[in-house]
């Protein structure tokens, strides 16, 4: 088996397919090789989206995402903007997009017609599955992969840590780090994932959404919350949770996140509004008389917690708190925040500290918020990474 190719791709995942189905686009005569660790390609993002990829967005913009170097973001998000990622898929891979306002998927609705059409643009591409790389090591002008296979350029595209059944687990991460350095790597945590909370109360709630604004720290999302067994979830949750999980990793305290939840109506409003029902309804009991407001559940347990007054039950529809104890980690994350810092990379996204090394997608410091954010930055970061590999085949 020949073991000599011109550039060796770390991961057969998103950024993985895309920086080898764009090599091979640009020059098919680069001989590609992709090693992956499963015994198939892309099995995080055949989960996307609920099996149905949300692969990206049409407002893309650097202030959605989570980085050390916003400036070598915003310059790669400008190279490639939604527009030119869309035209990728549409006229190079023939997925045609369909869009739900801004979010855009696949016209099928299925990841899989995403990875089948990214696996079909490879043909210039070796695969090998079930390998997984250990060892990644320089010598000469060469990397030598496992022992085994050597390139003159290596593409690490191994994914985060999220949802580490998947095959993204962080297992090269000490490979990564021994050429980049030992403080390269910004902290990891969990990002868009669910929170967890010790309030007993809540429990009973457990499968209950509600369209809401949910307010913590300086930071506030409107959407619908997801009551769960173990505190809360919803994409405004999700959208906080990798700033929560930062901020605590770094020692800061937020102990509470508070929910309006009719932020429709101002404190005036939700204050008349219990009063009537609660004095239009004097045989009933105030939870029944406002569960036409708020759904039975949470008025029940908002009562409960009032002091039995409308103010005070009007005041906790406005300012529900749930005390928050952690998050439902990595293996329920949607994806990892922290990882290589832009710093140590190039404009390219090759490793400064190390010619013909490459680094594209999750396992590197970017992360986005819902919406197809993060899967725009694993094909963006892998189309600049394949341009940057071509234009050293030009150069030579
Ligand atoms: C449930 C879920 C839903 C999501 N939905 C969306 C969505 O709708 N829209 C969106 O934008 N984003 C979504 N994301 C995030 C998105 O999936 C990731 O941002 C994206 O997959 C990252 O791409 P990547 O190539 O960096 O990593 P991955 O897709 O994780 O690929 C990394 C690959 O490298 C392989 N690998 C790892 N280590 C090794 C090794 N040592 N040797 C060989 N191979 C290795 C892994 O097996 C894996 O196949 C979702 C994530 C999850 C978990």
């Amino acid at each position: 088996m020949n073991s000599d190719y011109d550039v060796i791709i770390i991961g057969g995942g998103a950024s993985g397919l895309m920086c080898a189905s764009k090599l091979n686009k640009i020059d098919p005569s680069i001989r590609v090789l992709i090693l992956e660790k499963n015994s198939k390609p892309g099995r995080k993002l055949l989960a996307t989206g609920n099996g149905r990829c949300n692969f990206t967005n049409l407002k893309i913009f650097s202030s959605y995402y989570n980085t050390d170097d916003t400036k070598k973001l915003s310059k790669i998000l400008y190279s490639y903007d939604a527009k030119k990622i869309i035209d990728y898929f549409d006229k190079d891979l023939g997925v045609v997009p369909a869009y739900k306002d801004d979010l855009v998927y696949p016209i099928t609705y299925q990841s899989k017609t995403v990875v089948d059409a990214l696996c079909s643009s490879l043909s210039a591409s070796k695969f090998i599955y079930d390998t997984e790389v250990t060892s990644v090591v320089k010598k000469d002008m060469k990397y030598v992969v496992n022992g085994i296979y050597s390139a003159f350029y290596v593409v690490i595209a191994c994914g985060g840590v999220s949802l580490p059944q998947s095959g993204s687990d962080g297992s090269l991460y000490p490979v990564l780090r021994s050429f980049s350095g030992p403080d390269s790597f910004e902290r990891l945590v969990p990002s868009l994932v669910s929170l967890r909370s010790p309030d007993k109360d809540i429990k009973k709630l457990s499968g209950i959404r509600q369209e809401c604004e949910v307010h913590m720290d300086s930071r506030s999302e409107k959407g619908e919350i997801l009551f769960t067994d173990n505190g809360v979830s919803g994409i405004c949750v999700m959208q906080l949770s990798g700033m929560y999980n930062r901020a605590v990793s770094s020692g800061k305290k937020i102990g509470s996140l508070y929910i309006d939840l009719i932020p429709s109506m101002n404190e005036k409003q939700k204050l008349d509004k219990v009063r009537s029902l609660i004095r239009s309804f004097p045989n009933r009991s105030k939870a029944d008389a406002i569960s036409g407001l708020i759904k039975k559940p949470l008025a029940e347990c908002i009562v409960a917690r009032s002091d039995n007054t409308a103010e005070d039950i009007a005041r906790l529809i406005g300012r529900f708190e749930i005390r928050i104890c952690g998050s439902n980690g990595f293996e329920n994350a949607q994806v990892t925040s922290g990882g290589l810092k832009l710093h140590n990379v190039t404009d390219g996204l090759e490793l400064k500290s190390c010619h013909g090394l490459f680094v594209c997608g999750e396992v590197l410091n970017v992360d986005g918020i819902c919406g197809g954010f993060n899967l725009h930055w694993a094909w963006a970061s892998a189309m600049t990474v394949a341009d940057a590999i071509a234009d050293e085949f030009e150069e030579v």
